[in-house]
């Protein structure tokens, strides 16, 4: 690999640059200590304000940076009051999805210490695998009208994607496996009662599940995985499953974590990467420097390990594993704490505390 690696990076909008701008700091110092490759970062824009300012929401220089960087970087896009002549939200990170075909959305569900509202359960660890390019996605923005009386989107599940994400599915469950995080599980979840296009993909799972023998495949509904996240979480290892339905489970197992603040995500395909939280731009608490970093700081880290992993570079993933350690740290002493977290600081207070416990890591 070359010793260089570029990062492109969307700020986004409302408390987006207040919990990216620190965290690119922290994988600046990880960089320069750990004798990592440079990580060169490349801002561009996109999002609601841009859209509002210049007419639109992605300039084409903006797709095309992140298509040469090595990864993409994202905090948080959209406003509320910001909208398409449809009524739509300006969601970027979605067409950036399509664009790049990130068909596996990763959203761990992982307790490190933060408090979960799933009474006396101190301990999570599943993996909800959220397919991002198609499902009932696939008309964003196409849907259509029948005059003033009724409105219609279309759902669309593709061999090819539905492989390519089960594939992922059942690689991940046997990595998890082998690192002893995981009891090599894979549940496709989907609503195959009811829907052709959903039995077509558990097909598709089951046709898929017969080359990886060593993982258990297993077929849930999503009514049920909803029900059984709240009460059986132990049972999930690697949740897989449409687009729509990942987007609101994922968001189940923020809450289970302890909410958006601490979620991180990654949606991955064949050549490029976007790493970005699971919340969104938090309008109502943007400008008062108190959002909560973690969930951006731990898409940093997801990211420097999908670098390692895919560039061979033992040191990169070692660096994203070392500041998980030094989140889970922060969180676990909770002496430092944003307003979500039941405290009194501010973003950058708990930036800072990350970085002592990286400080203390590295002088040993
Ligand atoms: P989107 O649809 O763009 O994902 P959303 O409608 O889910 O966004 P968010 O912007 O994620 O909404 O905000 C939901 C709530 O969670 C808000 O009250 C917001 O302040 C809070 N929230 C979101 N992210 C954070 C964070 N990092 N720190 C603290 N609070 C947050």
């Amino acid at each position: 690999m070359s010793d260089r690696l570029t990062v492109c990076v969307f700020e986004g909008d409302g408390i987006g640059p207040e919990i990216m701008e620190p965290t690119l700091d922290l994988i600046r110092v990880l960089a320069e200590r750990r004798d990592l490759p440079a990580i060169e970062t490349v801002t561009m824009p996109a999002g609601a304000g841009h859209y509002r300012d210049h007419g639109v929401a992605l300039p084409e220089d903006s797709l095309a940076a992140a298509r040469e960087a090595d990864a993409i970087l994202l905090s948080a896009m959209g406003l509320p009051d910001i909208r398409y002549p449809d009524g739509t939200e300006i969601s970027p990170q979605i067409e950036l999805r399509m664009a790049l075909h990130l068909y596996a959305g990763v959203r761990p569900v992982l307790l490190f210490g933060q408090p979960t509202p799933l009474s006396g359960r101190d301990a999570l660890d599943f993996v909800i695998l959220r397919e991002s390019t198609e499902g009932l996605f696939h008309s964003h923005g196409r849907g259509t009208m029948e005059g003033d009386l009724a409105a219609e989107e279309t759902m669309r599940i593709t061999r090819d994607t539905s492989e390519k994400l089960f594939d992922f599915a059942f690689g991940l469950a046997r990595q998890r496996a082998k690192s002893g995080r995981g009891q090599g599980r894979v549940h496709c979840v989907d609503k195959a009662n009811v829907f052709q296009a959903f039995a077509f993909f558990r097909r598709v799972f089951r046709e898929r599940a017969v080359l990886f023998p060593d993982v258990e495949a297993e077929a849930i509904y999503v009514d049920a995985t909803a029900l059984w996240m709240v009460q059986r979480p132990e049972i999930f290892d690697v949740l897989v499953t449409e687009n729509m339905f990942g987007d609101i489970l994922s968001d189940l197992g923020a809450g289970l974590m302890g909410g958006l603040g601490f979620a991180p995500s990654a949606d991955i395909g064949d050549r490029h990467a976007v790493f970005q939280p699971c919340h969104g731009s938090a309008p109502d608490i943007a400008g008062q420097g108190v959002a909560n970093p973690i969930a951006m700081i731990l898409s940093g880290a997801m990211m420097l390990e999908w670098l390692g992993e895919t560039h061979e570079h033992a040191g990169l993933v070692a660096a994203g594993g070392d500041l998980r350690g030094a989140v889970e740290k922060v969180v676990r002493q909770a002496r430092v704490r944003t307003p979500d977290m039941g405290g009194n600081d501010g973003t950058i207070a708990v930036c800072e505390a990350v970085r002592r416990a990286l400080d203390l890591e590295t002088v040993g």
